[in-house]
């Protein structure tokens, strides 16, 4: 068995409109690059991340560490690991930058270790990691970064997964305005009360929407990717983002909103043309700022984090 391995580890956006806290999927579209290997010291050591030189290497700060301490715990292990992270997915972007590291992390070890944990017990370590960077245990982002496919976190306590496979035209264009937004913020700016009135219509989308994945009924999708109790709040975070949304739908695209706690913005859509359609009108609509900004067009991931 090889002491080092080399694994891609796709981002996500969570949340996917109605599904506050409670649902992610993974994207092929961009992702980090991970390296580890197993060393004879005892410990978990962290190179410094090129271009991300501010993100943590204490093994105990960064997410991959503190991932990989909560596995190693379980297992009472103390085997040390280095730690190369190729960062391709911003901190702070709202596409799950921490998570991918988090769970690329578990899965390359779990995989030098001979396997002990399955995909789904990963879950449980990845999501251990996101609380080093937000400050609580959430795993709409970890859950589909390791699994693949759309994956609802239907309880924490414990917690269990649900994994949907996603329909086959089903593409994703994520547009991702190089500013940052901490998702420990953008959760401070929400009301802690909810109207029941928008709860009954928010958990009516939850269920048209998971019903939608299961049928591959693009137009039911579409009717229930609308949130109506976080988007309002959280929204003025993001530059143009009801001219985009706008822009967006009437390029065909099913639905769209915030991606996790912002910046980005995605939009599903069924097929790569419309796809393609939607990508133009959000370039066209940012253009127009002296905003940098990175727009993806991806399928969802079926796999989650690969090993290369
Ligand atoms: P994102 O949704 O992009 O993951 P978060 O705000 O949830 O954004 O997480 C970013 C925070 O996590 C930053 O404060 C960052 O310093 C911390 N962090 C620790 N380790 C990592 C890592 N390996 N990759 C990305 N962020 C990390």
């Amino acid at each position: 068995m090889s002491d080092s391995i080399k694994v891609f580890a796709p981002g996500s956006v969570s949340n996917v409109g109605c599904g506050f806290d409670i649902l992610g999927f993974a994207i092929d579209g961009i992702g980090d690059e991970m390296i580890l290997s197993e060393n004879d010291l005892n410990k978990i050591s962290i190179k410094p991340i090129e271009g991300y030189e501010n993100l943590p290497t204490e093994a105990s700060k960064n997410v991959a560490g503190v991932a990989i301490q909560a596995m190693l715990d379980d297992l009472g292990s103390n085997q040390g690991f280095d730690i190369e992270i190729h960062k391709n997915i911003k901190p702070g972007s709202g596409i799950g930058s921490s998570s991918a590291s988090a769970a690329g992390a578990v899965v390359a070890a779990n995989e030098l270790l001979g396997k002990p944990y399955s995909r789904e017990q990963l879950v449980d370590f990845a999501m251990q990691g996101e609380v080093a960077a937000s400050g609580d245990a959430h795993a709409d982002n970890a859950a589909p970064t390791v699994l693949g496919g759309f994956c609802i976190v239907r309880a924490y306590d414990p917690l269990d997964v649900i994994q949907i496979e996603s329909p086959k035209d089903l593409w994703c264009v994520v547009i991702h305005p190089q500013i940052e937004i901490k998702t420990k913020e953008a959760r401070e700016l929400l009301s802690a009360q909810v109207d029941l009135k928008k709860a009954i219509r928010q958990w009516g989308n939850v269920a048209g929407l998971i019903s939608g994945l299961h049928q591959s009924d693009y137009n039911l999708i579409g009717r229930s990717l609308e949130d109506h109790i976080v988007e309002k709040q959280r929204k003025i975070l993001i530059p143009e983002f009801d001219n985009l949304k706008q822009a967006v739908l009437e390029a065909g695209a099913l639905g769209c909103s915030i991606s996790g706690s912002g910046p980005s913005v995605f939009a599903l859509a069924n097929g790569r043309e419309t796809a393609d359609v939607i990508a133009a009108a959000m370039d066209t609509v940012f253009k127009r700022t002296d905003l940098d900004y990175k727009i993806y067009v991806s399928k969802v991931s079926d796999g989650g984090v690969k090993i290369l």
